[in-house]
């Protein structure tokens, strides 16, 4: 499933960050190639804002609206989608390859005891705590910390357990969190930096300069 359900506000595109322009295409499109072009994916499930229905079922595939937040837009998709593995990617992160669609599904299914394996990049800078008046508090010891992507491949059955309560979902900022929390095995699948995520127009741009080279 991608989630493509957010308003796309810090972006500041005046639309649906989803259906922003990046190198000539609306941002799901270069998703929607990898899931695609990924060998180990069946039907694809696009959760959308209200009334974009239409511009993901004319491209061939299944849509649900969105929710609120981020999580609830995975269930609500999540109730379309198989009963053994599923692939949560969010749209807003167009520089996705089939080959870490792939190695994330691979490493799940090679895995019994896992519940969730997650595309994630190690920590290169320093990480620091501070309070609100901007002291710090503690510095983070860097190694073992990961900063987290999509994709992320869950047992389906371990994802609609996670996304049963809905009290949970609004702060969730993942669906392995959740997982997590229920106490579940979740792995980190080292992936490259480049699978960068579209929050503000300099990650556009960056984003674009990546998909030319690449073209
Ligand atoms: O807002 P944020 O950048 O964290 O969103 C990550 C992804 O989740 C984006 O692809 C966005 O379209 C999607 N999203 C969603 N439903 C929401 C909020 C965000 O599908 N209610």
């Amino acid at each position: 499933m991608i989630a493509a359900a957010g308003s796309g506000e810090r972006l500041g595109a005046g639309g649906p960050k989803a259906f922003v322009e990046l190198a000539g295409r609306p941002l799901l499109d270069w998703s929607l190639d990898a899931f695609r072009e990924a060998s180990c994916i069946g039907e694809i499930v696009v959760a959308v804002p209200l009334d974009r229905e239409v511009d993901v079922t004319e491209r061939g595939h299944l849509a649900v609206a969105g929710g609120e937040h981020r999580s609830q837009s995975v269930a609500n998709a999540v109730e379309l989608c198989g009963e053994e593995i599923v692939v949560v990617h969010d749209a807003a992160r167009p520089l996705l390859t089939p080959e870490l669609v792939d190695a994330v599904v691979e490493r799940l299914a090679s895995d019994p005891e896992a519940a969730c394996v997650i595309a994630a990049a190690p920590v290169t800078d320093t990480i620091k705590q501070a309070g609100e008046s901007g002291q710090v508090e503690r510095t983070l010891d860097r190694a073992g910390l990961w900063a987290v992507q999509t994709p992320q491949a869950f047992r389906a059955d371990a994802l609609r357990d996670a996304l049963s309560d809905p009290d949970s979902l609004p702060d969730a900022t993942d669906d392995a969190m959740l997982v997590e929390r229920r106490g579940g095995r979740v792995l980190v699948h080292e992936a490259p930096p480049e699978n960068l995520k579209v929050t503000t127009p300099l990650d556009l741009r960056v984003a674009e300069l990546l998909l030319r080279d690449r073209a």
